[in-house]
Formats: structure tokens, C-alpha cells, sequence
């Protein structure tokens, strides 16, 4: 993966300049108004306070849920303008447009002085955006000078406000896609060895392409959750009811087989925590991934695993976990998973979360404080993880 050579929001000069620039400002809402985590646009804050510092005009883009091509205002972006103008204590103005390029907000945009701020509305009101229409593309990049794409959530997407705009603008990452990319190329090309990575979640077949691509790049890969289990079932060991991808298990062998070629050391579940259902009051116990019972299902990574986890996330220089270990959204079954993530708030490496729900897993355990980074897009910093250039950033000029 080459990411560095990509110009960020550093090397373009703004001032005096119409900067369009695409944010993930996708939050949830309650009653299609109160918005209930406002993270996001926090995360688009320094972007837009040095772009206003340099003496530029903004015109911000953004897509909230999924209108599919039609104008619905239960995903108006008019809340987020709102708590966007409270959290920079100045004056967002909002076109509240049906068709987002109308001749009202043309006007607008032109007429925008250095230091205004306009939010266009939801871009997936126009059809258009997601079919990537050039266009359409084009008509929006009219509206201004430079392109910044600062939307990390929406990267490894394709879009006219995410990718095809950037065809027609000189173009720069922002601060929040420069520091996810950045801390991604480092685990991937250079290190701080060891280098420890951490999967889990449900599935395998979600995370083959990772599992492959760290391959290339970890000392030590451990792996919990629901996956696990297609591995123990791949080393020959009766897995009862727990989650299984029947076809994946060869795949499985060849990870492990792949693992011993790359020198990387592949460390699976030693001992489980089994239980009679998939319920947070099930009847549970401890037992080695020798003797999981027929009747009986996998929702935990047992004490002896999280003590392996634990050491070999305190003798890592770099420890970057995706997934989580158990069942962590019933107390019975988040032991390994708070094991993993107190293990990570304690140690001295540099400490990264791969977004999803492993950072929803640090975050109601109290933990999410203590990591170096949290990556906010789950989908684009798998695949990065994966190797993959996201069109987002590919699309952005080189230095
Ligand atoms: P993912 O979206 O692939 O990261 O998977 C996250 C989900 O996997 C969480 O909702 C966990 O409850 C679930 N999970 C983790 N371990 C297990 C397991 N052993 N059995 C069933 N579900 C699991």
C-alpha cells in the first residue's frame, strides 16, 4: 500500500479559496433531529478550523442514512448543521435543498466569503451520487476550487462527493482520512515490532482478506470470537453448536499452514467458555477446545487463553485488535474481550482499534480512552487492512 505520497489539507494553499470538502457526518439521530452522537462531526473539526484559519470559504458535503436517490427530510442534514455552528461557535449556513445543486445554493456558493460555511444537503438526495455520475461530479465540483475529502467512513466508496469530483479540483486529504491512513501504513510498512494483531467477531469469511494481508506483516496474530471455531475445527477438534463456517474450514488449515511460512506465530483458543444456549443466563463453564460438548456452544475465550492474550499484548511494541472475543454484549460472555481491551489500556505499545465493534466493545467497557487510536470507519480500515487502495483516497492527488 502506497498512501504517503498522497497530498494532504498541509500541502494545498486555501486562502482566498472555495474549499469543498466531503465529511462523514452519517450520525445517529433520534426522531430524525436529535442527534444522539455527535463523534463524527467532532472528528471534522480540525479540518474545518484550519481551512477557516487559512483564510478559506467552505462549502461542506455529507450523506446521512439512506434516502436512495430521493429527497426524504427525515435525513436532512439540518441537525447536523446546527450542532456543527453550537460546536464551533459560528454561523453554519444551511441550503436546504431538494435537488443539493439547485440554482439557490449555486448562488449561495458563489457569493461565500473567506471564513462562511456552507452544509449542502444530504448528497444521497441525487441518484446520482451513488452511481458516481461524471456529471454530476462535475456540476459539484463547479461550485469551488480545491477538493479535500476528510469522510474516513465513506472512503472505500465510489461516490461523485467521495471519489468522482476529485477528477475535476486539485484535490488534498483531510486531517481525519491523513491520521486513519497514516496509522494504517505504519502497521502495514513499518512497525514498531512485535507487532501484535487481534481478531475476532463473528466470521472468518469477513476477515479472510486481513487475516492473508497481516500475514505478510505480524509477528503474532491471535484469534478469538466466533472464528475461532472454524480453526478448532480445522485442527481436528469437535466444535458442538458453536458458530461454524463448514466451508471455510479448509481455508482455515491453509491460514494456519501460510502462518508457519511466514514465521508468524498463530495463536488460537486454548479454552473456551461453553455454554447451554445462546443466552445471557445460560448455564456456562470453562473447558479446554479439546472437550467442547456436542450440545454445547463457544461464546468466550476461557481464562487460560486471556492469560496467553494478555501477555503477548504486554511484550507487543504495536497492538492493533479488530473484532471482539466473545459474546461481549452479555456480561457472562465479555470476560475476554475486557481482558483484551484492559490488557491494551495497559500496556506501553502503540495501541489501535479497527473501528466497528470492537471500539463499541472498549467504549462500554470503559477503555476507549486509554487506546493511542480508534479508527472510525469499519469498513474502509478493513480494507485497508486488507491492502486495498479505497477510491477515496486513490483519488486524491499524489505530492
Ligand atoms: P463482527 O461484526 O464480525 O466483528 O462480529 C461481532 C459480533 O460477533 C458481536 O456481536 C459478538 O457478539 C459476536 N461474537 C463474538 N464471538 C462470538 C461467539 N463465540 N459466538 C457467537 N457470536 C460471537
Amino acid at each position: 500500500m502506497k498512501t504517503f505520497n498522497k497530498k494532504t489539507v498541509e500541502n494545498i494553499d486555501v486562502n482566498n479559496k472555495k474549499v469543498l470538502v466531503r465529511c462523514d457526518f452519517n450520525v445517529p439521530m433520534q426522531d430524525n433531529k436529535n442527534i444522539t452522537d455527535d463523534r463524527r462531526i467532532r472528528a471534522a473539526l480540525p479540518t474545518i478550523e484550519h481551512l477557516l484559519e487559512k483564510g478559506a470559504s467552505i462549502i461542506l458535503m455529507s450523506h446521512l442514512g439512506r434516502p436512495k436517490g430521493e429527497a426524504k427530510k427525515e435525513f436532512s442534514l439540518e441537525p447536523v448543521s446546527e450542532r456543527l455552528s453550537q460546536l464551533l461557535d459560528k454561523s453554519v449556513i444551511f441550503s436546504d435543498d431538494d435537488e443539493v445543486l439547485g440554482n439557490k445554493t449555486k448562488l449561495i456558493a458563489k457569493d461565500l466569503k473567506p471564513g462562511q460555511i456552507l452544509l449542502l444537503q444530504n448528497m444521497r438526495f441525487r441518484k446520482e451520487e451513488e452511481e458516481n455520475d461524471t456529471d454530476f461530479s462535475k456540476e459539484l465540483a463547479s461550485l469551488g476550487d480545491i477538493y479535500i475529502n476528510d469522510a474516513f467512513g465513506t472512503a472505500h466508496r465510489a461516490h461523485s462527493s467521495t471519489a468522482g469530483i476529485a477528477d475535476f479540483l486539485p484535490s488534498a486529504m483531510g486531517y481525519l482520512i491523513a491520521r486513519e491512513v497514516k496509522v494504517i501504513d505504519e502497521v502495514l510498512n513499518a512497525p514498531q515490532r512485535p507487532l501484535v494483531a487481534i481478531l475476532g467477531g463473528a466470521k472468518v469469511s469477513d476477515k479472510i482478506g486481513v487475516i492473508e494481508n497481516l500475514l505478510n506483516t505480524v509477528d503474532t496474530l491471535l484469534i478469538g470470537g466466533g472464528m475461532a471455531y472454524t480453526f478448532i475445527k480445522g485442527m481436528g477438534y469437535e466444535v458442538g453448536q458453536s458458530l461454524l463456517e463448514e466451508d471455510k474450514i479448509d481455508l482455515a488449515k491453509e491460514l494456519i499452514i501460510k502462518s508457519k511460512e511466514h514465521n508468524v506465530e498463530l495463536l488460537l483458543p486454548i479454552d473456551v467458555v461453553v455454554a447451554e444456549k445462546f443466552d445471557a443466563s445460560a448455564k456456562h463453564y470453562i473447558t479446554s477446545i479439546k472437550d467442547i460438548p456436542k450440545d454445547m456452544m463457544g461464546l468466550d475465550i476461557g481464562e487460560k487463553t486471556r492469560k496467553l492474550f494478555e501477555e503477548k499484548i504486554s511484550s507487543a511494541s504495536t497492538v492493533i485488535w479488530n473484532g471482539p472475543m466473545g459474546v461481549f454484549e452479555m456480561p457472562a460472555f465479555a470476560k475476554g474481550t475486557e481482558a483484551v481491551a484492559a490488557s491494551m489500556a495497559k500496556s506501553n505499545a502503540k495501541t489501535i482499534i479497527g473501528g466497528g465493534d470492537s471500539a463499541a466493545a472498549a467504549e462500554m467497557l470503559g477503555y476507549s480512552d486509554k487506546m493511542n487510536y480508534i479508527l472510525t470507519g469499519g469498513g474502509a480500515s478493513l480494507e485497508l487492512l486488507e491492502g486495498k487502495m479505497l477510491p477515496g483516497i486513490e483519488a486524491i492527488e499524489n505530492i
